[in-house]
């Protein structure tokens, strides 16, 4: 397959992935719907050697609800939110498939943390509903 690449809105930011995803999953958690601008997140997860990242990322550090140490990475310039990393999982890294230049080139295999979804939220019953992952 072809590389997986993707920028931030202002391209300051770039990245190409060297292998498929891991796992792609929506997630609906309150922090991520903070970050989607109300939606879930859509999250490729990566073994981190195989992502190449340029440009400077500002880093906000918070904690997820499975109790993890997440690192979230947005461009200082432009504010889009990229990558997510969880010190206690060094060896992964997730990208925000909102940034992918291709997002056809994926498809979401689960949702999680849907018992926050509002009742508004399109939940594709199609789409296996798993139990508490980190992103
Ligand atoms: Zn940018
Ligand atoms: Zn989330």
């Amino acid at each position: 397959m072809e590389n997986l690449t993707g920028n931030c809105l202002c391209g300051a930011v770039k990245y190409v992935a060297t292998c498929k995803p891991i796992a792609t999953r929506a997630c609906w958690c309150r922090l991520c719907q903070t970050l989607a601008a109300g939606n879930a997140t859509i999250n490729l997860v990566f073994p981190r050697a195989e992502v190449t990242i340029t440009g400077e990322l500002s880093d906000f550090q918070t904690g997820a609800e499975s109790g993890n140490k997440m690192h979230r990475k947005f461009c200082p310039k432009c504010g889009t939110h990229l990558f997510s990393e969880a010190e206690e999982k060094p060896t992964l890294i997730v990208v925000r498939a909102g940034t992918l230049t291709d997002s056809e080139s994926i498809k979401v295999e689960g949702l999680i943390w849907t018992s926050e979804a509002p009742s508004w939220a399109q939940l594709d019953p199609e789409i296996p509903h798993l139990k508490f992952q980190t992103t």
